[in-house]
Parts: C-alpha cells; sequence; structure tokens
C-alpha cells in the first residue's frame, strides 16, 4: 500500500526529541485515513505526537475488510525512496508488481519487503480471484544516510522463523526476537514480530533495553503492562524495557516493533524520504518525468499515480539537535 493522499503533509521526523528517555505508556488511537475511493486504514505512524520508533516512520492498519464483492486493494504504480516497505498479512492476499520485475503474491505469514533505496516504482492489487477478507499492516522503515541511495530490491520470504510458547506464537518479520532472526534485510538495529495470543494467555516477553518499541492491536483486546490495547491502536512503550507482560482473555493478535532510536533527521513526503526539500522536489520531478530513477512497473496494465502537488513552504529537516 502507499500513501495515497492527495495533499499529503510534510513530515520532518527522526532525531531524538520526541523519544522517550524511559519506559512509557502512551496510548497512540490512530486516525482513519481514506486510501483511494474504498479502502479506510487506520494511520497510527507519523502522528502528532509521535513520529517514530526506532527506524519505524509509517503504521497503517487495514480490515479485516470483506472483499468479496469488490476489487480489494488498487493501488497503482507509485515510487518509493530512501526507506523500506513492509508489508504483512493477517487474511487475504496482495499481488505486488515493481520496476524490478518481480511479480508476487502473498499471503498471511509471509514477508514481502521492498527496499527502495535510490528508486523503484511498484503497484499492489488483490488478486482478480482473491480471499473473502483482507487485513495487514503496511509499514516502513527509513533508510540510514549510509544506505539510502542503495540500489532497490525486492525480497519474499514465504517461511519465517519464530516460536511457540505459553499460548504465545512469534513469527519474526524483521531483526530478531527470542533466539529466531528474520531472513529480511535490516540496515539498522531493529524488531518488528506478529504475537499471537490464545485466550488466557499470559506471558512476558524479553525486549531490549537499548531499543524503543510500540505495540500495534490487529484483532483482540490484550492487556499490556497497566493498559488495555484495543485493536487498531497503538501503545507507544517508550525505552529502557527488559521485557514487557501481555494477558488476553480472549485470542488476539500484536504486532511489536522497535529498534534503536532513529536519531538522523529526515523528511518525509507522499510515498518518499530524504533528507531536503530539494532532494523530495527532485524525487517528484523525477516521478512526473518517468525519469529511469524509478523505472516502469513490469506488467501492470493502467495509469499510474501522480505525485501531488509539493507544499508551499519549503521542506527541511528541522529538529532538536542532539
Ligand atoms: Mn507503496
Amino acid at each position: 500500500m502507499s500513501n495515497l493522499d492527495r495533499r499529503p503533509a510534510a513530515r520532518q521526523l527522526g532525531g531524538l526529541g520526541s523519544t522517550s528517555a524511559g519506559p512509557a505508556l502512551d496510548l497512540l488511537p490512530g486516525r482513519e485515513v481514506l486510501l483511494g475511493e474504498s479502502t479506510r486504514v487506520r494511520r497510527l505512524l507519523p502522528t502528532l505526537g509521535r513520529r517514530m520508533v526506532g527506524a519505524w516512520a509509517f503504521v497503517d492498519h487495514y480490515g479485516p475488510d470483506d472483499v468479496a464483492a469488490g476489487t480489494g486493494m488498487q493501488v497503482a504504480p507509485h515510487p518509493h525512496t530512501g526507506l523500506q516497505t513492509v508489508s504483512w498479512l493477517l487474511e487475504g492476499k496482495v499481488h505486488h508488481r515493481d520496476s524490478l520485475g518481480s511479480d508476487v503474491q502473498f499471503g498471511p505469514g509471509e514477508l514481502a519487503l521492498m527496499t527502495a533505496g535510490h528508486g523503484i516504482a511498484h503497484a499492489e492489487q488483490s488478486p482478480v480471484v482473491h480471499p473473502r477478507y483482507l487485513h495487514g499492516a503496511q509499514l516502513w522503515v527509513v533508510l540510514p544516510d549510509a544506505d539510502r541511495e542503495t540500489a532497490p530490491a525486492f525480497e519474499h520470504h514465504p517461511v519465517l522463523p519464530g516460536f511457540t510458547s505459553d499460548g504465545l506464537t512469534t513469527t519474526v518479520l524483521m531483526g530478531s526476537f527470542g533466539g529466531a532472526t528474520s531472513p529480511g534485510t535490516a540496515y539498522t538495529p531493529l524488531v518488528g514480530v506478529d504475537l499471537d495470543l490464545v485466550a488466557g494467555a499470559d506471558v512476558e516477553v524479553p525486549l531490549e533495553p537499548d531499543f524503543e518499541y510500540a505495540v500495534l492491536g490487529a484483532t483482540g483486546s490484550v492487556t499490556v503492562e497497566d493498559a488495555t490495547l484495543e485493536r487498531g491502536s497503538m501503545l507507544y512503550l517508550g525505552t529502557g524495557r527488559r521485557s514487557l507482560r501481555l494477558h488476553s482473555a480472549a485470542p488476539a493478535r500484536l504486532l511489536l516493533l522497535g529498534g534503536e532510536p532513529f536519531d538522523e533527521r529526515i523528511v518525509m513526503w507522499w510515498n518518499f524520504v530524504g533528507r531536503s526539500g530539494e532532494e523530495i522536489a527532485d524525487y517528484a520531478a523525477s516521478w512526473q518525468e518517468e525519469s529511469d530513477r524509478f523505472g516502469v512497473v513490469v506488467g501492470y496494465d493502467g495509469v499510474r499515480l501522480d505525485a501531488p502537488p509539493l507544499p508551499p513552504v519549503p521542506l527541511t529537516a528541522r529538529g532538536r539537535e542532539r
């Protein structure tokens, strides 16, 4: 999926100004955003008060939506720079095509990881014949300055590591958790884990005290330490935690996201991450001119998305100094 907003806000993110120096338990309710004509998503990051969690800079939770009668997800070709997209499904199927020639359908439990680096274009659609329900999360990871011009790449990992213990089943999307390491390529120390709890589960999971964390509620209702996390909301957990207590009366699914606080300041606008307004304007112009930076999505039969008009004020990576 993508940012389909026709008037996207420019965001100045990163730096340590919004990183909690210790444990926190801040509820982020998310806000509803319309993608295209029919798909509603809940945007958890960025929000006004919380901009990044480690290198995770964008979190949309969508569904479960009944797409039996419709075309489901339909995101036309659009570009990305300077980030990775992490696509995670709980239900349904998505067909990914990109300008490298990747042509992959993926489903629940599989990782679709696209490294935009210097530049890539992709399209995402529900297959013509698709499951009834569509439910997932679209996540972006910001690339550090040293790697943000890396060559674009697409990875599909149909099988991911994890463990089952005390009513908890984990699937490691990115990074390492509980001794299991994802095959997905990461450029900063970070973690993304699906936590599947049976009814009555009461567990304590290990955390890295140097990481900052947040947890997204995907299904059910879970007691996280002293807070209640409902479906479609996120809890920011701060730093300095060595473990996290989870209790669920009914079956529930969570997504735990964390990483080393991201101290570089970035500019994020539409589907681009850069370091200055000039860079962002250059990316937008390159997309509109159909330059070689992004290429052409192979096999997509339709019209690509236009970049929205740039905001009237210059974009700067302003922020608190370390
Ligand atoms: Mn996208």
